[in-house]
């Protein structure tokens, strides 16, 4: 553990009590059953069908007709499919409304390849206080159970696991999440996939990640888009884990052409095998209005229509972009 976290809590009876798999080759869960890397096809690794921050059960003006999202999330799962998307990776944090039956319809009405995840978010939006007392290896053991045995009283397993850190400065409170996260990872073989602000504290984060023993391949650094820095680009992918240019579309985190000249900088410099594409888009957001849609008309395929022309203007193939949307996400599932 790294030594500026001393509150995480020794590795305990869970942590112990299980074998090791992060040297194995283990199937993806998908919310309607296990598939092998090879069946993943192209692939959205971060993106939302439904978000609800934590408190808006309580709100009358959040309240979701979930048969209407999951009308809409079919539909622009089918526009998806026809730019040639097989899977879709929904990373929501427990905390923030995931809802895995939800979600299971809807890859099952679209014929989609969902992916859902495990793992809570960060300090300043998510964290449930009943879990924020909870020691360490009580976390790991609620992940390795949401990772092989099902989530909330349903066979569905998650696929990946989600973590989050608020600022450049890893909180007391993150860093035991952090550690939870990487501990259900040494145990189940399943990847994370990290939430940082706009790229801050990507470096922190990743050091603290490898700190815990998890491989660099097998960590998807999410949200580094949103800096404009090459350097940090270059040294995430350097380190060797992938690289999140996974908010594409938000211009008021960072014009679109920064994120292209970033995404052509890492190509150029040999990092094109750890670029990951995605767009972090809700279908809906309790009580928010959702963003409007791309040109399309369609919430999830901005990538395709607006993005990757971008791309090609800047001289990239679509070999290329298959590296980006097809092999990199196959790769990070498969270690
Ligand atoms: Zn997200």
């Amino acid at each position: 553990m790294p030594a500026q976290y001393p509150g995480i809590g020794p590795v305990g009876a869970v942590t112990a009590r299980l074998a090791d798999k992060r040297e194995m080759r283990v199937p993806i869960q998908t919310v309607t059953g296990a598939i092998e890397p090879e069946e993943l096809g192209r692939t959205l690794m971060h993106e939302h069908l439904f978000v609800a921050f934590h408190g808006a059960e309580f709100d009358p003006a959040a309240q979701t007709d979930k048969a209407w999202v999951a009308a809409q999330a079919v539909r622009s799962l089918n526009a998806l499919k026809a730019h040639g998307v097989r899977s879709f990776v929904d990373p929501c944090p427990i905390e923030l409304g995931r809802d895995v039956r939800l979600m299971a319809e809807i890859a099952e009405r679209a014929e989609m390849q969902i992916v859902c995840t495990t793992g809570f978010y960060h300090e300043a939006a998510g964290l449930p206080g009943h879990w924020r007392r909870m020691e360490v290896e009580r976390i790991v053991e609620h992940y390795v159970r949401e990772i092989e045995t099902g989530i909330d009283g349903t066979g569905i397993r998650a696929g990946a696991i989600k973590c989050a850190t608020s600022a450049a400065n890893i909180s007391p409170v993150e860093a035991k999440f952090l550690a939870a996260a990487c501990r259900a990872h040494r145990l189940t073989g399943v990847p994370i996939i990290t939430h940082t602000e706009n790229g801050i504290g990507a470096l922190e984060q990743q050091a603290f990640l490898l700190a815990e023993g998890v491989a660099p391949h097998r960590c998807l650094i999410g949200h580094c888009c949103g800096c404009a820095d090459p350097a940090l680009h270059r040294t995430v992918a350097e380190r060797g884990s992938y690289v999140g240019f996974d908010r594409i579309g938000y211009a008021q985190f960072q014009p679109d052409a920064v994120r292209a000249d970033s995404v052509v900088a890492l190509t150029r410099g040999g990092f094109a095998d750890r670029v990951i594409l995605s767009q972090d888009r809700v279908c809906h957001l309790a009580g928010r209005t959702t963003p409007p849609p791309g040109r399309d008309g369609e919430i999830y395929s901005h990538l395709f229509t607006d993005f990757l022309p971008m791309l090609r203007d800047r001289g990239l193939t679509d070999a290329d972009i298959a590296v980006f949307l097809d092999a990199n996400p196959r790769r990070f599932f498969a270690g």
